[in-house]
C-alpha cells in the first residue's frame, strides 16, 4: 500500500482519516455522469488493475482504455455539413464542427491523452501540470502550457484516477478561464468522494468514467483501485 510522509519526513499524514465518504449507491445517478458499460472495457480494466501487470503493458492498456473512453465521450460532438466529391460524384459529408482539445493532467494523464489521439489525431493537446500536496491533498499547478488562441468546441481534461477530486476541480477551474464552450472530464477509476465533489463543484461539466470503486483509504488512494497510475505507467515505483 502507498504511504506518504510529511514534508519534514515525520509521521505519515492521513488526510482522509475520519473524513465521511459517500457510498457508490449515492453517486450512481448523478446528472451528467457516464459510466462505461462496455464488456471490452471491463476486460481491459481487470488486466489494468492486476498488480502483476508490468509498466509497458499497463501503459498500453491505459492508451487503449483512453481510446474507448474517447469514443464514448465524443458521441455527442457537433457536426457540420461539407460538400465533397467521391470518385462517383458529389455528396454532402459531415465533419466535426470546431476543434477538440485534450488536457492531460501531468503526468498520469499522458497515457489517456495518447488514447484520445488514436481516435482524434488532430486534437490539440494542452498539457497541464497539477500535483497533490501529500499533506493537504490540495492541487498545485507547476506546469501550464495552454495556448492563447482558443478555437475549440470542447476540451477534455483527462486523468486516470478521480480520487479526492482536487486536481480535477483545479484543472476545470483553469480551463474555465479559457472561454471553451464545453468542458468534459474523463477518468478511468473514480471514488464516490471525488466524483461527488467534482460533480457538485462543476455541475455543468460532463464526466466520463470507466469504473466506480468503493472508497478512498486514509492517504487518499482509491480502493480497490490500481495503485499509483503514474508510477505504474512510467515504472517509477
Ligand atoms: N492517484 C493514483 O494514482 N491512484 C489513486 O488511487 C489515487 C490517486
Amino acid at each position: 500500500m502507498t504511504e506518504t510522509t510529511t514534508s519534514s519526513g515525520g509521521r505519515p499524514s492521513l488526510p482522509m482519516q475520519g473524513v465521511p465518504q459517500p457510498s457508490r449507491d449515492e453517486v450512481l445517478n448523478l446528472p451528467r455522469v457516464h459510466f462505461s458499460s462496455h464488456p471490452v472495457m471491463a476486460h481491459k480494466m481487470t488486466a489494468l488493475r492486476d498488480k502483476n501487470t508490468q509498466p509497458p503493458e499497463f501503459y498500453r492498456l491505459v492508451k487503449e482504455i483512453g481510446a474507448l473512453l474517447a469514443y464514448e465521450a465524443t458521441a455527442t460532438l457537433a457536426l457540420e455539413t461539407v460538400p465533397i466529391e467521391t470518385p462517383m460524384g458529389a455528396m454532402k459529408g459531415e465533419r466535426l464542427a470546431g476543434g477538440i482539445g485534450v488536457t492531460p493532467i501531468l503526468r498520469a494523464g499522458l497515457g489517456l491523452a495518447e488514447g484520445f489521439r488514436e481516435v482524434i489525431p488532430d486534437a490539440q493537446i494542452w498539457h497541464l501540470g497539477l500535483r497533490r500536496d501529500e499533506e493537504t491533498l490540495q492541487a498545485i499547478a507547476y506546469y501550464n502550457q495552454l495556448p492563447h488562441r482558443v478555437d475549440l468546441q470542447v476540451c477534455y481534461a483527462v486523468d486516470p484516477m478521480l480520487a479526492t477530486g482536487g486536481s480535477a476541480i483545479d484543472a476545470i477551474n483553469v480551463l474555465k478561464r479559457r472561454d471553451i464552450p464545453r468542458l468534459c472530464y474523463v477518468g478511468i477509476i473514480a471514488a464516490p468522494y471525488g466524483l461527488l465533489k467534482l460533480s457538485q463543484t462543476h455541475p455543468d461539466v460532463e464526466i466520463y468514467i470507466a469504473a466506480l470503486d468503493e472508497s478512498l483509504n486514509d492517504v487518499g488512494y482509491i480502493l480497490p483501485g490500481l495503485g499509483d497510475a503514474g508510477d505504474r505507467q512510467f515504472g517509477t515505483y
